[in-house]
């Protein structure tokens, strides 16, 4: 026994140490991929399979034909998976067989169906730092999407994380051992540590990385792809494709382009806004809590899908793209045939993209291409139905992207059977008449069969034998067996092969001759189809290109009649876009609350923001009113109409925004596990640093996780800090009425309160925002309501009467309730609370 394991386990650790660390190895033995040592235990744990021991080493094997599953649980559990293959046949090599890794399979470059989700990227993220720029690449492998950014701080680097959501990160081994490195990766972050991968400095190169993207994109110069300014960011996409292509081996040759994104372009939305606004299911929210996307989300396609997800996360900030979105919108709401003609067109594509990069990456089968040439064929009615459609416009320009290649489509129709098997080296793929010598193989292998039926019948009449079988097996092929019983009758020209229990088994050369027939025959077959598949799978792929310019213009069309059909459903207008400072909306409604099927019947509210006498809002009310829902709403109304959409309102004005911010006081943002007061003052730090004139922030219970004092004095600096010196649009939840009084001296700021409606001792909650501050605390009234000894509410009454008449402050300043009375603080530039 050591002499069969020890050269196979000296294979074995070769192609192990040949590995990057961590990385399990699927060694082919037999029809089996086995696992040795180490990968052998944790394999066992993570796949539920038996752990045995050979010789004292630990071992489990998975079969060949379920790899595919086994493996797919592999990565979903983060690990990394190189997969071994036998390099030649193991019937003829000499001695021991040839193995290699084939390829290595990570969570960023997963390609199997089982492990990605059709509606989202897979990102696989490259970093790279220098002289205070952050570099990003971005290739999503299962669809061939490539792109970069750069980014100056490295919070907006950060951010850009946050929303891509990367499932594996390669990292230069110097910035690993960074502190700005440590700070984007906290255990909350973008990306939990194990799913770095730290490569060497040298693949991050500069020169080696373009010379390597250019060799991958067949180019002189990366000029075309307009990346000249990103020197940092094309650094991390050399090392990325280097990572995928020369460590892990895989093929990425559907990678067609590498796209330069601009943040100028877009509306950005930071990593803590895109959490609080629910706008996509993030890490930190809730398993299945109810997000825009969600309500969005009626896309026929995958594609549409996922570009939905990047449209809500990067919307736009510019009003010329903005408008152009919206045209389409009009189009497809005031003609409802057209709509319903498009989506039902749409259904009919399947994934595109992740379909052209498995056939790319050489694992397609014949049911891919099935796929592939039904999506195919649905495209002509689609361009028809959009013919017609105003030049310029994005239904127009959609349609003209989409590429028809009716020669594949009719040669995957003539050459691929109704019902392909999966696999594709075993036959059953190629239909009858596309290939005369095919046909002509197949049909000497079934006259074979029909031979053999008719030898049988003529045999059982010639001896008398009626039990007399002609069979097959592996190890002599096809023989003649009659039963003990019936010995007597067999002929002399039967050859005596083998003795069993009950039978005798012979051969004759007659059927000698036609076995060769059959078996040659049906072999030949197999490869000749075998080879036929791969002819039309290269077909295919030779089409690469002009399909993936196909599939984004219907992902676009698919978001565009996504959109339209919610708005008509829905109720939703089209908000006018401006380039002012002016957002007014009348009877906006929250999209995501006002679908919630427990909630009560929502009521609409309006708001007025500008660059002036409504700069800053503040909204006062008790709890539970409705503040924190009327602020988010007037956030998600913008991000809405700056993706393009229609939003659901009676009429709106939005002047174009650059930025959105958001931050949740402390105490309120519990849910989040983010609750120190730390955060909440670093988040603030952030808004009050890169927030601009044309910002929109949106502040909720700001100071709340502090003491009073405290609490109340950061807020009115940071109000006053936003109303005087950054001077962008701000609506402000707060429970603290004080803050009411910045109205008083600062020009910009309006009060709005919650209406409440008070009968006896008992409050209602209105849900409407209307002007003015709110007059009186209602928390006794709360704790009433919430069932507070009547006993309690009495003496807590008396206290607030007290407190109110020791009520004091100068114009200007808070006013805050105390104890006990005191004289107002002296300096005026100083904030004199107390
Ligand atoms: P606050 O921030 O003032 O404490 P919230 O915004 O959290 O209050 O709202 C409390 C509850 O009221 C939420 O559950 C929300 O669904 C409901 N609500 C808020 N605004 C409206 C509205 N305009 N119409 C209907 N229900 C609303
Ligand atoms: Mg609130």
């Amino acid at each position: 026994m050591t002499d069969v394991i020890t050269p196979l386990m000296g294979q074995y650790r070769r192609l192990k140490s040949e590995l990057p660390p961590g990385t399990l190895l699927f060694f082919r033995l037999g029809d089996f991929y086995e696992m040795f040592y180490d990968d052998a235990v944790e394999a066992s744990r993570l796949l539920d399979v038996t752990l045995t021991k050979r010789q004292q080493v630990p071992m489990c094997g998975v079969p060949y034909h379920a790899a595919e599953l086994y493996l797919a649980k592999l990565i979903k559990a983060g690990r990394k998976v190189a997969i071994s293959e036998q390099m030649e046949d193991p019937a003829t090599a000499q001695g021991l067989v040839r193995r290699d890794v084939v390829r290595i399979v990570t969570p960023g470059t997963v390609l199997e169906e089982q492990v990605l989700d059709a509606r989202r990227h897979n990102y696989l993220a490259g970093l790279c730092h220098a002289a205070g720029v952050f570099g990003l690449a971005m290739l999503d492998l299962s669809t061939g999407e490539f792109w970069i950014e750069q980014f100056t701080s490295p919070a907006a680097l950060g951010d850009a994380l946050a929303r891509s959501a990367p499932s594996e990160c390669v990292v230069p081994e110097s910035l690993r051992a960074s502190a700005e490195l440590a700070a984007l990766f906290p255990d909350s972050g973008p990306l939990r540590s194990g799913e770095l991968t730290v490569r060497e400095d040298w693949t991050f190169e500069l020169d080696f990385g373009r010379d390597l993207l250019q060799r991958h994109f067949r180019v002189l110069s990366l000029d075309g792809f307009g990346c000249d300014g990103q020197p940092v960011a094309l650094r991390a996409a050399g090392a990325v494709l280097h990572y995928v292509t020369d460590e892990l081996r895989r093929n990425a040759s559907h990678v067609r382009a590498l796209h330069v994104k601009t943040s100028a372009d877009f509306l950005m939305l930071d990593e803590g806004t895109l959490a609080h606004l629910d706008l996509v299911p993030t890490r930190s929210s809730a398993a299945g809590a109810p997000t825009l996307l969600g309500v969005l989300d009626q896309t026929a396609t995958p594609m549409g899908s996922r570009l939905l997800r990047d449209w809500l996360m990067r919307p736009l900030a510019r009003h010329a793209a903005i408008v152009a979105r919206q045209d389409a919108l009009e189009v497809l709401t005031r003609d409802r045939g057209l709509l319903y003609d498009v989506r039902t067109q749409l259904a009919e594509i399947r994934d595109l993209e992740r379909l052209m990069a498995r056939l790319g990456a050489g694992g397609g089968n014949a049911r891919e291409l099935q796929a592939l040439a039904r999506s195919l064929a649905a495209l002509p009615a689609l361009r028809a139905r959009l013919a017609g459609q105003p030049a310029g416009g994005l239904l127009a320009d959609g349609a003209a992207a989409i590429t028809l290649l009716p020669e594949l489509v009719d040669l995957i129709g003539r050459a691929i059977a109704d019902d392909p098997p999966l696999a594709i080296k075993e036959g059953g793929m190629i239909r009858r008449g596309y290939h005369a010598e095919l046909d002509e193989l197949l049909k000497l292998a079934t006259e074979g069969r029909q031979w053999l039926a008719d030898y049988q019948a003529r045999e059982q009449a010639r001896t008398g034998i009626k039990s007399l079988k002609v069979r097959h097996n592996n190890i002599f092929g096809y023989y003649i067996e009659i039963t003990k019983s019936n010995l007597a009758a067999a002929p002399a020209d039967y050859i005596r092969k083998q003795t069993m229990v009950n039978a005798e088994r012979f051969i004759t050369p007659e059927l000698k001759e036609y076995e060769n027939k059959i078996v040659g025959a049906q072999d030949r077959a197999t490869a000749l189809e075998y080879e036929l598949f791969l002819q039309i799978r290269e077909a295919a792929v030779q089409q690469t290109a002009a399909i993936q310019r196909s599939a984004a213009a219907i992902a676009q069309l698919d978001v565009l009649t996504a959109l339209a059909d919610r708005a008509l459903v829905l109720g939703y207008i089209r908000p006018r876009i401006t380039d002012g400072d002016a957002i007014r909306i009348r009877d906006g409604r929250h999209p995501v609350i006002e679908q919630l099927a427990e909630a009560e019947r929502f009521v609409p509210n309006d708001v007025l923001l500008d660059g002036a006498a409504n700069r800053l809002i503040i909204i006062t009310g008790p709890n539970m009113a409705g503040k924190s829902t009327y602020i988010r709403q007037v956030a998600l109304l913008v991000v809405m109409a700056q993706m393009g959409a229609f939003i659901p309102a009676a009429e709106a004005e939005i002047g174009v925004v650059d930025r959105v911010f958001t931050r949740v006081g402390a105490s309120d943002d519990l849910a989040r596990g983010r609750s120190t007061f730390m955060v909440e003052m670093q988040e603030t730090a952030n808004i009050l640093h890169n927030a601009t004139a044309h910002s929109l922030i949106v502040l909720d219970e700001i100071g709340r996780g502090t003491s009073t004092f405290d609490g109340i004095s950061i807020a009115w600096a940071v109000a006053e800090h936003l109303h005087n010196q950054v001077k962008a649009k701000t609506l402000f939840a707060t429970h603290y009425h004080e803050l009411t009084d910045l109205a008083l001296t600062l020009a910009g700021v309006k009060n709005y309160n919650v209406l409440v409606r008070e009968t006896g001792d008992r409050i209602a909650f209105l849900r409407r925002i209307v002007p003015g501050a709110a007059d009186k605390s209602y928390g006794i009234h709360v704790a009433r309501l919430a069932g507070l000894p009547d006993g309690v509410i009495g003496r807590a009454r008396e206290i607030l009467a007290n407190l109110e008449e020791g009520e004091f402050g100068d114009q200007g300043q808070p006013k805050l309730a105390r104890p006990r009375k005191g004289k107002a603080g002296a300096s005026p530039n100083q904030l004199a609370l107390f």
